[in-house]
């Protein structure tokens, strides 16, 4: 398993999930990479207190909360903010265009019409 480089969901910066911390995750049956960068994780994990380190269920039911980074629009190219940090290589787009390629396009199929049973040969014989 070779290292693997990971954008931290809280700063945005990339680190590394080393080999040795995915065998470690790998044994502990995780199966998420982590989302966030050590320090950050750290950050956390002091914000937490009573310090109980790995409670037995994987409860983790923190909503992250979202913020945004200013980015633009890859189609219109209008100022606009997205949840997430712009990594450069994949298109941003502002919400209206998101909004016209996801209904976009793909709409108007005439397809699923077949409904009836009358085709396949299982027929009740009286
Ligand atoms: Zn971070
Ligand atoms: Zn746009």
């Amino acid at each position: 398993m070779p290292d693997k480089n990971l954008i931290c969901r809280d700063c945005g910066t990339s680190f590394v999930f080393t080999e040795g911390e995915q065998e470690f995750y790998a044994q502990r049956g995780f199966t998420n990479e982590p989302s966030r960068c050590p320090s950050c994780r750290a950050a956390r994990k002091t914000s937490r207190e009573g310090g109980y380190a790995g409670g037995g269920g994987g409860g983790g039911y923190e909503r992250p909360r979202r913020e945004m980074h200013p980015a633009v629009c890859s189609q219109c190219g209008k100022q606009t903010e997205v949840p997430f940090v712009p990594s450069g290589d994949k298109p941003v787009y502002c919400s209206e265009c998101f909004e016209t390629k996801r209904s976009g396009p793909s709409r108007g199929g005439d397809r699923g019409g077949d409904r009836g049973g009358d085709r396949g040969g299982r027929q009740r014989r009286w």
